[in-house]
């Protein structure tokens, strides 16, 4: 049977948890050849760019890890950065994936191109990074990732500041915090979690909030060392919590969100208040940290230390508007300069980039970039019209602020495969989806938005520039059904 497959050549774009989880995987199931190119000197995507202070993932640690790598050794229930970077770099030395990545190699350019034909198929990708042309492949997948470009704010005097100066995921080590007077812009999950971690040690923090959040309390406990021998010796019981975290999440939160649980919404914005009410006692600063639009319409905070930080003494909550940026520090509306040593920008990511660097020329010379110059869209958030043979995992209107995205990524990956199993067996020569049903899918994905908590009444990383909502607007039950099996109709025969 195997030998019937065709032969075929597999390039993955990044290696972050979904690249090396691809790579490995695709290895597995018989691809040939599979090289990774990532464009930095290390794997590991976020992990490995955002390193600042108090990094931890608001995803449940034994939620977060791949299904063929359950871990018993997680520290605490919300395990900090570093930690899943580690755990990302064993999972690649574990099934010896370095030796499929090729580092320091942007991809720049993919075009379609006749190929020359054989036992294989009859038209490949050709792949250039920065370090010049790198061949022919058959196939390639995009783990590109989606929190990873950083946005700068534009902000008058920026440029010219004085002190140190740096975005959150590019944190420079090299400046010391201790005594100095810190400002941050930014009230996201990542300026939360600096709060926290810094206040104790800096002479002034100022927190520059634009929008206030909700944020939900939970503490996040370490594991003990019997649970985690527990947890080695009975990995039952290790899966047994990680399906009530799934459960809890995927039908709660998650549910909650895309309207499909109100009692599970209304838990959640009923949580998110009780932990404002339980930790703000200054009525005045109640006030300014209370949001105008439901819990979960912005990612969701979760912290137990925010608000008894944001109340420490040296801590100070601006909410009067940014001017601009003075050489001395920043200047706000009610013309007060708020002195600073240093300033980091906590402004989150840019989303919607995905290939947004690489020039991608698929069929008949179209560019994606002209496919998306409305808003980028995807069939079932993994291929793209006239770009056959090319595959995204988190690619657009995944399910970004919903689930785990190694969770989202394996799901998406088992889709893919079936793709690439089409080709291997012969059943398509190019996995091509058709333009009227991605259209007709992607009409239904919009009106379904609607009903979201997304979609009623904030601003958020969540919407594209053109107003539009770039998540899952479903269950996670529909995102697996979804993806369940490839309806041959759906494509192009070819
Ligand atoms: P974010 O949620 O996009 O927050 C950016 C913040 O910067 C917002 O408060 C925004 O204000 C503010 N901002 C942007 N431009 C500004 C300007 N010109 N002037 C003043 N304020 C400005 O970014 P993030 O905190 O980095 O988080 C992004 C996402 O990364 C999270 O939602 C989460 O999904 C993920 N993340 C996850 C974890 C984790 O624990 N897993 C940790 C960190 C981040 P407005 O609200 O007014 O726009």
């Amino acid at each position: 049977m195997t030998d019937k497959k065709r032969t075929v050549s597999v390039a993955v774009i990044g290696a972050g948890a979904g690249g090396i989880m691809a790579a490995i995987k695709l290895r597995e199931a018989g691809v040939a050849k599979v090289r990774v190119f990532e464009k930095e000197h290390d794997l590991g995507g976020t992990w490995r760019d955002n390193t600042y202070p108090g990094l931890i993932c608001d995803i449940p640690s034994h939620l977060y890890r791949f299904s063929f790598a359950p871990n018993p050794e997680w520290s605490r229930t919300f395990s900090p950065g570093s930690e899943i970077h580690d755990y990302i770099r064993k999972v690649a030395q574990d099934n010896a994936a370095e030796e499929m990545i090729t580092y320091d190699s942007e991809v720049t350019r993919l075009e379609y191109v006749g190929g020359s034909g054989g036992g294989s198929v009859s038209k490949k990708w050709r792949l250039t990074t920065t370090q010049g042309y790198q061949g022919e492949f058959d196939i390639v997948l995009s783990a590109v990732g989606i929190l990873h470009h950083p946005v700068y704010p534009e902000i008058e005097g920026l440029d010219r500041f004085a002190g140190d100066c740096f975005h959150s995921a590019r944190w420079d080590h090299s400046v010391s915090l201790d005594s100095k007077r810190i400002g941050i812009i930014g009230t996201g999950s990542t300026a939360v979690q600096i709060v926290g971690a810094i206040v104790d040690d800096v002479d002034k923090l100022s927190l520059f909030q634009r929008t206030p959040q909700w944020v939900l309390g939970v503490p996040n406990q370490s594991y003990t060392d019997e649970e985690k021998t527990r947890y080695r010796e009975h990995p039952e019981e290790m899966q047994r919590e990680y399906d009530g975290l799934a459960q809890t999440l995927n039908h709660g939160f998650a549910a909650a969100v895309v309207g499909e649980n109100d009692e599970a919404l209304a838990a959640m914005q009923n949580g998110c208040q009780q932990n404002l009410d339980d930790n703000i006692h200054d009525a005045d600063l109640k006030a300014r940290l209370t949001p105008d639009y439901s819990a979960g319409c912005k990612r969701l905070i979760v912290s137990d230390a925010f608000y008894p930080a944001i109340s420490k003494p040296n801590a100070e909550l601006v909410t009067e508007s940014i001017t601009r940026i003075e050489p001395e520090g920043v200047r706000t509306a009610d013309g007060r300069l708020h002195e600073l040593d240093v300033l980091v920008l906590a402004t989150g990511f840019d989303p919607h980039r995905f290939l947004g660097d690489c020039e991608v020329v698929g069929l008949g010379g179209a560019t994606l970039a002209d496919a998306w110059s409305q808003g980028n869209y995807a069939y079932k958030t993994i291929c793209v019209p006239g770009f056959p043979n090319l595959f995204f995992l988190g690619g657009p209107n995944s399910p970004i602020g919903n689930f785990s995205y190694l969770l989202t990524a394996e799901t998406q990956y088992r889709y893919v495969e079936k793709l690439i199993d089409l080709i291997r067996d012969r059943a398509l020569d190019e996995v091509n989806p058709k333009s009227d049903v991605t259209a007709q899918y992607n009409e239904s994905l919009k009106r379904a938005m609607a009903g979201t908590v997304w979609a009623s009444g904030c601003q958020s990383w969540y919407f594209d520039r053109f107003g539009n909502v770039a998540s899952w607007p479903w269950t996670f039950a529909r995102f697996e059904e979804e993806l369940s099996q490839p309806q041959l109709e759906d494509f192009q025969a070819a």
